[in-house]
């Protein structure tokens, strides 16, 4: 949720490993991890904007690194990417999968916490068929 508004919606292991919205994955990001220096992790730029004067368009627009001209004048609706995986970003279908090398710019760090996060619910053997869509907050 950025704002008000729910920005990507899908299971768990689905937001650490395949997110698509720039968001979330610059929330991934933002996790704090033993080692790894706050100025050597990728977070977003600038301020959220005023809730009260928010900009047109996608409300994340400010801040994106991925941000075109339609962002600025549109408001992307919350779509279906993939089966109960939904996502309100222009460009989630052309942004590229969260452990190339575009989006390790975004997340340099999100590959290895993804493997420990796979690690650990594996060791818990909690199963992923489980899981329940939950929304980045
Ligand atoms: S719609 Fe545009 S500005 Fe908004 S998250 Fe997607 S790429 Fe970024």
């Amino acid at each position: 949720m950025y704002l008000g508004q729910i920005v990507e919606l899908a299971p768990k292991e689905t937001l650490f490993a395949q997110s698509r919205h720039p968001y979330t994955r610059s929330l991934m990001a933002a996790i704090p991890r033993a080692g790894i220096r706050k100025t050597e992790r990728s977070l977003p730029s600038g301020d959220a904007p005023n809730p009260i004067d928010l900009p047109q368009g996608c409300r994340f627009h400010t801040r994106c690194p991925y941000v075109v001209d339609i962002c600025r004048r549109e408001a992307p609706p919350l779509a279906p990417f993939a089966a109960g995986h939904l996502t309100a970003c222009h460009r989630a279908f052309e942004l590229p999968p969260l452990l190339h090398a575009e989006a390790a710019a975004v997340s340099p760090i999100a590959e290895k916490r993804m493997a420990l996060y796979a690690e650990a619910r594996q060791r818990s053997g909690v199963s992923i068929a489980n899981s329940k869509a939950s929304a980045p907050r």
